[in-house]
């Protein structure tokens, strides 16, 4: 759930990095210290780590959508931030698509003076697709603080 969370700020454009499972909560710490990252989680036992107390945000929500009305409190979240332009799958800053990955765009999803955007890193192209609208009117219910599942 907290990973569903981490996936929704990186659609309004947050820089979040989704921690591998398995690892050990001295290790998480350690990285999210040293990147300057606050570490979000729902973990207690994380939040009295000894160095714990400017880095870790601990949550208690026990739903997707407790669990962004929590975030979004407790750290001010723009909803409006930057949508879309963060890889969902890895995390790094999109760029525009260059002309030579834009045939793998479907003919009837390409609309005239679209930008496409692409990540470098997953050599993956990304557009406006029905999906991507349904996300954007997500992240407006979530601007407005309208939440579902409570
Ligand atoms: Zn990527």
């Amino acid at each position: 759930m907290l990973q569903r969370a981490g996936r929704w700020l990186r659609a309004a454009g947050y820089d979040v990095v989704i921690a591998a499972a398995g690892e050990s909560d001295a290790v998480l710490l350690q990285q999210a210290r040293y990147q300057q990252r606050l570490l979000i989680t729902r973990d207690r036992g994380m939040a009295v780590h000894p160095g714990a107390a400017d880095t870790v945000v601990l949550l208690q929500g026990n739903t997707l959508h407790g669990l962004l009305r929590e975030i979004t409190e407790r750290l001010a979240i723009n909803w409006h931030y930057s949508p879309f332009s963060r890889c969902m799958e890895c995390n790094t800053p999109l760029i525009e698509a260059p002309a030579g990955v834009i045939h793998r765009v479907p003919s009837e999803s390409l609309r005239p003076g679209e930008t496409l955007r692409y990540c470098p890193r997953c050599d993956k192209v990304y557009w406006e697709g029905s999906h991507v609208k349904r996300m954007r009117r997500q992240l407006a219910r979530f601007a407005r603080g309208e939440w579902d599942d409570e």
